[in-house]
């Protein structure tokens, strides 16, 4: 997959360019080098002939046919000469038959050239060739080339000219005698080419390679490399390594580039590090949390659920996951309702499993508003709720009787009195106050009276009804608040208290009570404190006429003297 990386594209890329320019340069060459040497070679080769040609005819006219044919037979024997031969203007080679011979004889009327015993007629050249008519017509050099490749050869046709000297034995006839007939072999030529087109392949070849090597070198050093460093680190970043840094270095861009990068990552590690501390801190605070908390993905599946969760709720991991998120406190319908109505800012209270829970349940959504979650926040608020109740009741009740005290006494008389008022109804209030009971603890001491005020509440409680409100107002006085309660029935209540007060021992000692008795309507009143002045007023004039008994108040009882 060498071509599928930019180095490699590139190199192939530029190789192409590279091969088609350097053919084109090297055929060029070659060609033009191939035509120089065909052109050297038939310039040498031309040379040549007519020196043969020249010497040949030198001797011919000297009279010595004999030389000369003895002469063209030495020249077929030339390494490069393929074929040499002087051949008449018919086209068959000369010096061998007798033609020639008998004509000159005849010519000369004697037997001045012996003929030759063994004769043969060769036709060389056919009578109509036109390079040999051409060569004869004209009087002119012609050459030919003829076969392919090694076999190729290149053939001279020189006229040889009728000159005065052959006038004697040829007459004066025919202007040029013959041809001489040269073939050389282009073999060599060819092999010379051959040569030279080796050459320029090969050295095609080392360009190429040399030139692509280079290439390489500076793509792989300037380019690649560079482009591989970041590709790596990116990779490595890819599967959650972002510490590496790689070097700026190489061409602008690819310096800009490993810049970004580095900048990138850091930035990365900067704030997956600032995540992972908030992750954590949110982890430690979720783990740690008292509240339960269960948090579900976007599908709804229960994704986390921390120990809190597991203890308030009394279910494990594996239970909340598989009962899921609506199931948390066995009520769906109760979480639906409580996501659907979204609204709902604050925690709800429900009693689960024999426990009182604070419940908090809301979708989570990212920036886009889309839900990602549900998340519920749970806190068991049992042990809250009842030292609520207990402190509720503390605060309202008489630590020594039990009985309310008197702040929980006047709101109670407050909002029965106006109850009465609105509605006609009747309302009593008993306010009572030990007799004597300075020299009770004076002569028994303080701590046997705290027994007899705390057996006061205990007679109260078990002898006045649940709807009535047994009060301690302060020291040894005591007030009953008797809702829907006429005259008559609240006196006979208050008497009876006061006898069974009289009976009851404590530690064979008793004490005794005075009761004030004021009941609405016949009360002169304007409000609940004057309401209760007036049972304050009958208690007073109780006391005054003897103690140990009880009197309703009476419009013009006089009011205790202060
Ligand atoms: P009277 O018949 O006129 O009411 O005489 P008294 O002695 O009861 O009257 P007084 O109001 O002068 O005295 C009230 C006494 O009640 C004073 C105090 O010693 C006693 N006392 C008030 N609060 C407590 C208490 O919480 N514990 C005890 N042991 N005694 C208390
Ligand atoms: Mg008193
Ligand atoms: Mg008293």
């Amino acid at each position: 997959m060498m071509f599928a990386s930019i180095g490699g594209r590139m190199l192939l890329l530029v190789g192409l360019v590279i091969l088609l320019n350097m053919v084109g340069m090297v055929a060029f060459y070659a060609s033009s080098q191939e035509r120089s040497i065909l052109a050297h070679n038939e310039a040498s080769m031309g040379d040549m002939a007519e020196a043969v040609s020249r010497g040949l005819q030198a001797v011919m006219m000297g009279g010595y046919a004999d030389i000369a044919q003895a002469y063209a037979g030495g020249l077929k024997k030339v390494q490069a000469m393929e074929d040499f031969r002087i051949v008449r203007v018919d086209g068959t080679e000369a010096f061998q038959d007798n033609k020639t011979i008998q004509a000159v004889n005849n010519r000369l009327g004697e037997e001045t050239f012996p003929p030759r015993g063994e004769e043969q007629e060769i036709a060389v050249l056919a009578r109509d060739d036109p390079n040999l008519v051409s060569a004869v017509r004209e009087k002119k050099k012609m050459l030919f080339r003829q076969g392919e490749g090694k076999s190729e050869t290149l053939t001279f046709l020189l006229p040889i000219l009728a000159e005065k000297p052959c006038y004697r034995c040829h007459g004066q006839k025919d202007p040029v005698r013959g041809v001489l007939k040269l073939t050389t072999s282009l073999a060599s030529v060819q092999a010379a080419i051959q040569a030279s087109r080796s050459r320029a392949l090969l050295i095609l070849g080392g360009s190429i390679l040399g030139s692509l090597l280079l290439i390489g070198l500076l793509f792989r050093f300037s380019l690649v490399r560079p482009i591989k460093r970041v590709t790596e680190a990116m990779v490595d970043a890819a599967r959650g390594n972002f510490t590496q840094q790689v070097p700026v270095v190489g061409l602008r861009e690819l310096a800009e580039m490993a810049e970004s990068f580095n900048s990138m990552s850091q930035k990365v590690v900067k704030s997956h590090s600032y995540l992972t501390e908030e992750q954590n801190k949110l982890a430690t605070i979720i783990l740690s949390a008292q509240e339960a908390i269960v948090v579900t993905n976007a599908a709804g599946e229960v994704v986390m659920v921390n120990p809190s969760a597991e203890r308030i709720l009394d279910k494990s991991e594996e239970e909340l996951v598989q009962g899921g998120f609506l199931s948390v406190v066995d009520d769906p319908d109760y979480v639906r309702s409580f996501i659907e109505h979204g609204g709902v800012e604050m925690p709800d209270t429900l009693v689960y499993r024999n426990r009182v829970l604070n419940f908090y349940a809301a979708t989570i959504r990212n920036k886009q508003g889309e839900p990602i979650g549900s998340a519920a926040l749970i806190r068991d608020v049992t042990e809250e709720k009842r030292l609520e109740e207990e402190l509720r009741i503390m605060s309202y009740t008489d630590k020594l009787t039990g009985l309310y005290n008197r702040r929980r006494m006047e709101e109670l008389l407050e909002k029965e009195y106006g109850r009465a008022q609105r509605y006609g109804l009747p309302l009593s209030v008993l306010f009572f106050d030990v007799d004597h009971f300075k020299k009770f603890n004076d002569t028994y001491g303080h701590d046997l009276g705290d027994k007899v005020l705390e057996m006061i509440g205990r007679v109260a409680k078990g002898h006045f009804r649940n709807l009535d409100y047994c009060c301690r107002y302060g020291g040894e006085e005591f007030c009953i608040v008797l809702p829907s309660t006429k005259e008559e029935d609240a006196f006979m209540a208050a008497d009876r208290f006061r006898q069974r007060l009289s009976e009851t021992d404590i530690q064979g000692l008793r004490v005794t009570c005075s009761i004030g008795v004021v009941t609405l309507p016949g009360a002169v009143c304007e409000s609940w404190e004057e309401f209760l002045k007036l049972a304050d007023n009958a208690l007073y004039e109780a006391k005054r006429q003897g103690r140990n008994r009880v009197l309703s108040w009476q419009p013009g009882m006089v009011a205790k003297k202060v």
